[in-house]
């Protein structure tokens, strides 16, 4: 029911404070009620980091945000002194339609044990029976009973079936929500893609929003069609010549996006923001956003304008 995900590139952040702002960004989302609460984020110690032998670790609890805060206080593997110059934590208040409120059935759910894929989600995959059933033939075991499981199993099984090494977090996503049925907003991360974000939406809302310390290149992001046939990774490929289809701060450093399916968990740490419209699907690669369609129809505006929220 609440979404929010907190992206620090070239921010150095330490694990503690990672997740108070993925808590504060919950407990702004509270008005809306919610059953339980969980986060995603790198796990492992600084040892760990420095051999790169990279995890994902989910804490997830009924109740509360308060609860989750106390179940994450509670866990002694976690090292909250970790410091994180790129991370990407993702955070949600659920508000329970399959499955019943509890640890296993909140989010984000995850693709297998090893948390290759993690997603929340926000509204209902109403072809879920299917897509669960076609993906039980293919050997995936679940765990929970939520509609959403299927979507981090259906991630697993596009880049499971990938036809080739290079291919981007966004285009897996597409991918996937061409065969969604139903309302979403998700956020994806993933050990296969360390400090990247995806997030889509469709029928629900999902915005995003940017802080950064230098001059943003540009007030508009436009949308780059998968049609069009234009390079699926445009903002890791050339940066600097293709600076116009994607959004970076000018020196390229210090960059976060928080990403909110309410704007009210966003505007105390910037006024500049980006609404999705219906299957946009926005990635921050290298710091850098972009925004994909698969194509270009008719009224379709092909940039999405940074707005400036009024701060109050
Ligand atoms: N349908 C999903 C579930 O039951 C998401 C519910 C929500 O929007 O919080 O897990």
């Amino acid at each position: 029911c609440g979404i929010f995900a907190y992206l620090n590139y070239h921010v150095p952040r330490t694990r503690r404070e990672i997740l108070e702002i993925l808590l504060k960004g919950l407990r702004r989302l509270e008005y809306r009620g919610y059953d339980s609460a969980g986060v995603g984020i790198d796990g492992g110690n600084s040892k760990e980091w420095e051999t790169n032998s990279k995890s994902i670790q989910l804490i997830k609890q009924r109740g509360k945000v308060k609860a989750l805060d106390e179940e994450i206080h509670k866990q002694q593997d976690i090292d909250l002194d970790v410091e994180f110059d790129v991370h990407l934590g993702i955070a949600h208040t659920r508000w329970a339609t399959h499955g019943a409120p509890s640890p296993v059935n909140s989010h984000p759910q995850r693709s297998d044990k090893s948390n290759e894929f993690i997603v929340i989600h926000n509204g209902i995959i109403t072809n879920y029976k299917d897509l669960r059933k076609f993906l039980e033939s293919k050997g995936y075991e679940f765990e929970s009973e939520t509609d959403t499981e299927t979507i981090a199993k259906l991630v697993k099984y596009m880049y499971d079936n990938r036809e080739s090494d290079d291919i981007s977090f966004a285009t897996l996503v597409e991918r996937v929500t061409q065969q969604l049925e139903g309302a979403f907003a998700l956020v994806f991360k993933s050990l296969h893609y360390p400090g990247e974000a995806v997030g889509t939406r469709r029928g629900g809302p999902l915005l995003i929003g940017v802080r950064s310390d230098h001059k943003l290149s540009t007030d508009h992001i436009p949308v780059l069609y998968r049609s069009s046939g234009k390079d699926k990774k445009p903002c890791t490929s050339m940066p600097r010549v293709d600076q116009d289809t994607c959004l970076f701060p000018v020196d390229e450093k210090a960059v976060e996006y928080y990403f909110a399916s309410d704007a009210s968990a966003v505007i105390e740490h910037t006024n500049r923001v980006i609404f999705l419209e219906d299957d946009d699907v926005a990635a921050v690669t290298d710091g850098r956003l972009s925004i994909h369609r698969i194509k270009r129809t008719a009224g379709d505006h092909p940039a999405r304008a940074i707005q400036t929220l009024q701060m109050e």
